[in-house]
């Protein structure tokens, strides 16, 4: 807008970051992202090294519109909905399933992921530059980070989001209940089209296939959670990678629980987990931070930032009351009742479940 001024400047290029500069770019604003693991493509734009995370990896409903509004389609193992299952110490299964009625979700590897966000971003003029921001000023008319001056900042650097920090919008967390995630992928025909969730007394672990005979397993609980053991005490699993060829290292992430006392300061806006993130046990990170991605943008191309916080509130509101809600009952002795009081109750179980997925 501006000449010679960027408009926006994304911090990480990670999924939300670099939905947030396809965003710009959609909207005629100029763009560039930072990002630390970034190692530039043959031409030097966004293609590269993809990005790997620790993810449970299944994109629920919601986020293939979002996506294809963005003009990306990830390749990924078609999902038709989400089956809570526990087992009883005589190894008697209860389960409840409910097929998505609001379409398909996709597991989707975050390599995967990120070349499809990259390699659209690159085709729209984003530029990447590998760095890490440390440090940033703010005046009237602009941003500057990682030695670029931008009208606006949008912040996409994760859970430990060092921006959210810089800008004084970090809400300390209470350590107690502290929960964390560690995923690893085999190489293993999938059982179901259905996210499968293993409740144990412990943890909750995800099975998500993610296409190419390859199915990820991704576990939640509390610090320390060891996976192996872990997959060792849940039969069905057990017998699902005995022999199994592993398909990725051991990789965690966590604590989950970050807050965030607002959503922007001045020209600073924050998206996805680094705005404040509550837990995967609903598997909506990537759906919400799109949203997010868009409403930022929205927001910097009316030159309206302060408006974001409104919309932040109101396309946060499901995921933030509904996981919270599920994450305190898994921390309370009421746990073990949240598999037989579904699948006793499986119309409510598949509401909430279609609450999550729009
Ligand atoms: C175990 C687990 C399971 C999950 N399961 C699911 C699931 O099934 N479905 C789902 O939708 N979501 C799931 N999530 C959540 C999802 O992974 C996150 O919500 C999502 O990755 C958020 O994307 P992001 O771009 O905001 O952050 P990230 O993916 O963390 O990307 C942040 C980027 O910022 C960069 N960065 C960090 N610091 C700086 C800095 N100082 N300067 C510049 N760049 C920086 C990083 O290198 C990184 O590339 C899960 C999360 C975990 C941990």
């Amino acid at each position: 807008m501006t000449a010679d001024l960027l408009d926006v400047l994304v911090v990480g290029g990670g999924p939300v970051g670099l939905a947030t500069a396809i965003e710009a770019r959609l909207r005629g604003l100029t763009v560039t992202v930072v990002e630390p693991r970034h190692s530039a493509g043959a031409d030097g734009g966004a293609a590269g090294s993809a990005i790997d995370k620790a993810c449970g990896e299944g994109l629920m409903p919601g986020a293939l519109p979002a996506l294809a509004r963005l003009g990306v389609d990830p390749p990924g193992f078609a999902l038709r909905g989400v089956s809570y299952r526990s087992l009883n110490s005589r190894g008697v299964e209860t389960r409840v399933d409910h097929r998505f009625a609001s379409g398909e979700g996709r597991g989707v590897r975050r390599t995967a992921l990120h070349d499809a966000l990259a390699e659209r971003a690159r085709s729209l003029g984003v530029d990447v530059v590998g760095g890490k921001v440390d440090a940033l000023e703010q005046d009237a008319t602009s941003v500057t980070a990682a030695g670029i001056r931008a009208r606006y900042l949008v912040a996409a650097d994760g859970l430990h989001s060092t921006v959210r920090r810089l800008t004084g919008l970090e809400r300390p967390v209470a350590a107690r209940g502290r929960r964390y995630g560690v995923r690893r992928h085999f190489r293993a025909d999938p059982q179901t089209d259905l996210i499968e969730v293993y409740w144990t007394p412990t943890v909750e672990a995800y099975v998500t296939p993610v296409g190419d005979g390859v199915v990820g397993i991704a576990m939640l609980g509390r610090k320390g959670l060891d996976f192996d053991a872990a997959l060792a005490g849940i039969r069905p699993l057990a017998a699902l990678v005995a022999g199994a060829e592993p398909a990725s290292e051991l990789r965690g992430a966590g604590p989950f629980r970050q807050s965030t006392t607002r959503r922007s300061v001045g020209r600073v806006l924050l998206v996805g987990d680094a705005s404040g993130y509550v837990d995967a046990i609903t598997g909506e990170g990537i759906r919400v931070g799109l949203a997010q991605a868009e409403a930022a943008i929205d927001c910097i191309a009316r030159d309206d930032p302060a408006g974001y916080e409104r919309a932040w509130k109101q396309r946060t509101r499901d995921f933030r009351v509904l996981t919270a809600g599920l994450v305190a009952a898994a921390n309370s002795p009421l746990r073990a009742a949240i598999v037989p009081a579904a699948s006793a109750l499986p119309r409510v179980f598949g509401a909430v479940v279609e609450r999550l997925a729009r």
